[in-house]
């Protein structure tokens, strides 16, 4: 006989992956998901209750949140039955792209805030539950960008990077209580995300930075950075259905990528622990080579590696 349906908290929902995934696990066949999907702003929430359509109200139910705030997380967590919540994923999450020299430390803050500390606040709220009970499992939307640097997205790499470490080590911990972390790691996703964040930068000034800085910026990462989307990216329903499949996973994995044709490129990271052949390799790509690049982009592109969406 099936079990209890299990509580999903689900942060970030009024767009991109946190939408189609509330909605995927909220039209699950066998119903074995009641689904919180919760957003910063309500105003938002039309296109979620609209793709959710008979689900809303019975397997799937709006929350605000605001990853970035105790009182919220408080609030919301208070409007769930006993508090528990069984998967909890960590989706907020925002950009940042520049030259380093044009940004601001308070910006650069605000990156941290929601993506580390705004996820490290839902943990630490959910986990006396979880604990008390002996079962729970963490999904973190990371990046592959948790697992390597890219160039002019230096800070929003290093908060993947920081839930990375932070996630990593509570994993050894938690085990001993039945809980598993996951940390799906996406390549480019089709998503508002990345679309917004181009075109503010492509207007943006970023006072203080050299002239050659602004060149390979625009020049060189900018046009590289909307191939490498076009080319590679998913869809957010892509990365959607990974997660649904690892939250549905008895023993789901610590690290999970998406996307099949990026994997040639984090391996590199594997394949030399000094980290020359990745930086050597990125650079060539961007500076010396670009013919090679978009060839390679264009081999990816044609699906020559094989599927797009990655488990199956
Ligand atoms: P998105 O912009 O559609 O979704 C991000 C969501 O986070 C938005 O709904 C936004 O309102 C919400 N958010 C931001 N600050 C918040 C806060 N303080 N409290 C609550 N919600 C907040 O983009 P997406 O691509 O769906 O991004 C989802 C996750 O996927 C992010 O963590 C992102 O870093 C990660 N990711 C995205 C890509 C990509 O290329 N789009 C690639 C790898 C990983």
């Amino acid at each position: 006989m099936a079990g209890a349906p299990r509580t999903v908290l689900i942060s970030g929902c009024s767009s991109g992956i946190g939408l189609e995934l509330a909605v995927r696990l909220a039209l699950d066949p066998r119903q074995r998901y009641q689904v919180v999907a919760t957003m910063r702003d309500l105003g938002k929430k039309g296109a979620l209750e609209a793709a959710a359509g008979e689900a809303l109200g019975k397997t799937l139910t709006v929350a605000q949140l605001d990853v970035c705030s105790d009182e919220s997380v408080v609030q919301c967590l208070s409007s769930i039955q006993g508090e528990e919540v069984d998967v909890l994923v960590n989706n907020a999450g925002v950009g940042l792209v520049g030259p380093l020299e044009g940004l601001s430390i308070a910006t650069m803050q605000n990156v941290f805030d929601t993506n580390f500390f705004g996820a490290v606040r839902l943990v630490k709220a959910v986990l006396p539950s979880m604990k008390r009970r002996r079962q729970g499992h963490i999904v973190v939307v990371s990046s592959v960008m948790g697992l390597q640097g890219v160039m002019f997205n230096e800070v929003y790499a290093a908060s993947k990077f920081a839930l990375e470490g932070f996630f990593e080590s509570l994993a050894i911990q938690l085990l001993q209580f039945n809980i598993f972390i996951t940390l799906v790691e996406p390549g480019p996703v089709a998503t508002d995300f990345e679309g917004k964040l181009l075109e503010q930068v492509s207007r943006a000034e970023f006072p203080g930075t050299d002239a050659d800085t602004l060149c390979y910026f625009r020049d060189i990462y900018l046009p590289a950075s909307r191939e490498i989307f076009r080319s590679v990216g998913q869809r957010p329903q892509d990365v959607a259905q990974a997660i649904v499949k690892v939250i549905g996973s008895a023993r789901p994995p610590l690290r999970r990528q998406t996307n099949a044709r990026y994997t040639l490129l984090t391996a590199l990271k594997a394949a030399d622990p000094s980290g020359r052949l990745y930086v050597r390799i990125a650079h060539g790509l961007l500076f010396r080579w670009p013919r090679l690049l978009d060839l390679c982009l264009r081999f990816l592109a044609c699906g020559c590696p094989g599927t797009r969406v990655w488990p199956r």
